[in-house]
């Protein structure tokens, strides 16, 4: 399976790389333990990189996430659940890394600081990793990155579903595009209820790149409801995208709300 990586395919290049690998080993973006090149989960062998290298250990705890539904992300067997019944309105699919409960919360958190990039692409590389086969089934034409409101950009630079999704889209081999804008500043949704995100996000994305016909995925760092995603998808839709779909790294799950 593909890996967001380069090839090294000039040999001066593969063995300027081993020597790098001998003076300083590859290390895990996220716990720093050495990885053993090669031997890491996913790598070909044969003298590629990884932009992110993960450890066998990260990769476990992160991609702990269990089964879930791939039409809403409801943790369980049933494909599609009795939740959602595979009504999931504008967003077609939708897979996710783990759970926000576990390991993959602080991998998150990290990930949204400042100089998270390494991070991101380390999560982005295990999204490819695990749900590659589902997301290339969904047969999508490019990479979208669920949007900061500009004045928030211009404060932070960029996201975590911006890197996210230039991960996602280069582990893929698709195109990334920021195909999405907010037309309005919305409520940051984790500070409202649940039963608030819906209509806070409805109508706040418009598509601003000529989708028309495409096959989109929607990549986010975190979701709840998956209303964010799901609007962003909408606005994708009504500028002519022919399907819309999601990949985010982690899910505040919950039994309660389907
Ligand atoms: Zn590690
Ligand atoms: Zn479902």
């Amino acid at each position: 399976m593909p890996l967001p990586d380069f090839p090294l395919t000039v040999p001066w290049q593969r063995w300027a790389a081993q020597g790098f690998d001998l003076l300083w080993p590859p290390r895990c973006v996220f716990c720093g333990a050495e990885t053993p090149g090669c031997e890491t989960p996913g790598c070909d062998g044969a003298g590629r990189r990884r932009p992110a290298e993960v450890c066998g250990d990260c990769s476990r705890s992160l991609a702990s996430g269990g089964s879930r539904c791939g039409r809403c992300g409801q943790p369980g067997d049933d494909d599609p659940c009795g939740r959602c019944g595979g009504r999931t309105g504008e967003c077609a699919g939708l897979v996710v890394l783990g759970s926000y409960a576990d390991a993959v919360r602080d991998a998150v958190l990290r990930a949204k600081r400042p100089a998270g990039e390494l991070l991101a692409a380390g999560l982005a590389a295990l999204i490819v990793e695990r749900h590659g086969e589902r997301i290339r089934g969904w047969q999508p034409d490019l990479v979208v990155p669920v949007p900061m409101h500009w004045t928030r950009r211009l404060v932070r630079g960029t996201s975590a579903a911006d890197e996210l999704a230039r991960g996602v889209a280069s582990g893929l081999g698709l195109p990334f595009r920021r195909a999405v804008r907010r037309s309005r500043r919305t409520v940051m949704q984790n500070s409202l209820p649940r039963s608030d995100r819906r209509d806070n996000v409805a109508g706040a994305f418009r598509a601003v790149r000529r989708v028309a016909g495409r096959r989109v995925l929607v990549v986010d760092d975190v979701t709840t409801t998956g209303s964010t995603v799901a609007a962003c998808s909408a606005a994708l839709l009504s500028a002519g995208a022919a399907a819309g779909y999601a990949a985010v790294a982690a899910r505040a799950d919950t039994t309660d709300v389907p």
